[in-house]
């Protein structure tokens, strides 16, 4: 395996961003999930990309500038608040990604997400463009309260998309691989079948773009 792909940390100890105790934390530059399957869990768990206080117990997501490898999928996932050189640099090092699906995530959820995705084998861009027809269908719902996230979850064969508004809290809408298949068909065209050479955004804004080119 190449040397640079390979899973590589360093401790760091940072200040409780509530109480100041410094606290030891792993920080992962690259984490090779075809090397060591466990970290999937791991970070599916909030055990990696996570600050835990021992002295005042908080637990917050902690975002870094990061790369998730899985060879076997041929996935990069970018993860990292901003751009810039240090996300760069990290890039670089990986060397030739052809064939990778590389994305690029600015938050743990988002990056939690996209694992999810691809270990029910399905398409992110496909879950984005379904995300909106999810949305068109909530409007009523959102008449008086405000959607803040759609995302999608699993429990063993079951998939969903968890939405979360402003007043109602969290509720799950199940996924319809039907209709899943549906949108796949529709956009088919427009979902170029060998992977882009840049680490790519793919959210809710992008899907609207889809949306909008082809309306
Ligand atoms: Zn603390």
């Amino acid at each position: 395996m190449n040397e640079n792909r390979m899973t590589a940390w360093r401790e760091e100890e940072i200040p409780c961003p509530r109480c100041g105790q410094l606290t030891k934390v792993k920080k992962y530059h690259i984490i090779n999930a075809s090397e060591k399957p466990s970290v999937k869990k791991e970070i599916l768990k909030n055990k990696i990309y996570f600050f835990e206080c021992d002295n005042c117990s908080l637990s917050a997501p902690l975002t870094y500038p990061s790369i998730y490898l899985d060879s076997k999928k041929k996935l990069a996932f970018l993860l990292s608040p901003e751009l810039g050189e240090e996300t760069d640099d990290l890039c670089e090092g990986l060397g030739d990604l052809t064939g990778y699906k590389r994305r690029y995530v600015d938050n743990i959820n988002d990056l939690k997400e996209k694992i999810m995705i691809f270990e029910n084998r399905l398409d992110d861009r496909v879950i984005e463009l379904t995300k909106i027809e999810y949305i068109r269908q909530l409007e009523k719902e959102m008449k008086d309260d405000e959607l803040m996230n759609i995302l999608f979850d699993y429990s063993g064969n079951d998939m969903y998309m968890m939405v979360f508004f402003q007043k109602k809290g969290v509720g799950r809408i199940p996924l319809n691989l039907e209709f899943y298949r549906q949108i796949e068909n529709q956009y088919a065209r427009r979902l170029p079948v060998r992977p882009s050479e840049e680490f790519e955004k793919i959210d809710l804004e992008w899907a609207g773009n889809i949306v909008l080119q082809r309306n």
